[in-house]
């Protein structure tokens, strides 16, 4: 492999990039009626090699979002994460549960009771409790995962049961679709949130709201979310390869 130079215009422009929208997150939580402390920013750094985000995690990020496990275990070594939460946001198949339980602070995307059971499983023999969200899927899209609102209720409360796993919240990623709409989906998860929180169900937590990506973080911080995963506003446009 040729010996990988990182860019120094693009290390400041990365770090230009969070302090920009750092600060916009929050000024946007005020704006809102909402404590600063109430929202998070999450860099999603999926693709993204440690030199770039080493830079943005030593000017204070916090909290790092990563979809694949593989990827995620190949380079938290070279990852500066001293007391930095790390979430799994991505997909997860149940024959990699083993290897990410016990290792991130919180898994975003549970789908199904039968990906909970296999995290479940997990998190007793390693005797560790992992905390999760659910996903919903709010648009119903077939392309996309998550659990349709009408199964989220009965899916909670059978997550709910199972042996070390706590349920946190919820997480959704909307369609691609105008700003007018995105933030109907917003509105729709909030109030789905909140109802669910009132409701006070046993062993159901709703703390977080996992909502907001580069395009549609400050819509998203308007309408309740707590955490926005923002990837590409940060790092750039992601190379896959
Ligand atoms: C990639 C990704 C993001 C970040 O997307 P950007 O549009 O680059 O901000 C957020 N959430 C999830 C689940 C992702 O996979």
């Amino acid at each position: 492999m040729e010996r990988f130079i990182p860019d120094e215009k693009r290390i400041q422009q990365t770090v230009d990039n969070y302090r920009r929208i750092k600060n916009n997150v929050l000024e946007t939580a005020v704006k809102a009626g909402r404590s600063e402390k109430d929202v998070r920013l999450m860099c999603v750094t999926k693709t993204v090699d440690a030199a770039y985000i080493n830079p943005v995690l030593d000017d204070g990020a916090d909290l790092i979002g990563e979809n694949r496990v593989q990827e995620y275990l190949g380079k938290r070594d070279s990852l500066h994460l001293n007391g930095v939460e790390k979430h799994l946001i991505g997909h997860l198949q149940t024959n990699k549960v083993r290897q990410i339980v016990g290792e991130v602070d919180m898994i975003e995307s549970v789908d199904s009771l039968h990906l909970a059971r296999e995290i479940s499983k997990q998190s007793v023999k390693k005797d560790v409790i992992s905390n999760i969200l659910v996903e919903v899927n709010i648009g119903q899209e077939e392309s996309k995962s998550g659990i349709f609102l009408e199964g989220l209720e009965e899916l909670l409360c059978e997550i709910a049961e199972l042996e070390n796993i706590k349920v946190k919240g919820l997480m959704t990623i909307p369609p691609i679709c105008s700003g007018s709409e995105v933030r109907k989906y917003f509105e729709i998860m909030h109030k789905t949130f909140i109802d669910i929180r009132d409701k006070n169900l046993d062993n159901i937590n709703m703390d977080i709201l996992s909502m907001g990506m580069s395009g549609d973080y400050e819509t998203a911080v308007a309408e309740g979310s707590n955490i926005v995963r923002v990837g590409s506003a940060i790092f750039g446009a992601r190379q896959y390869f």
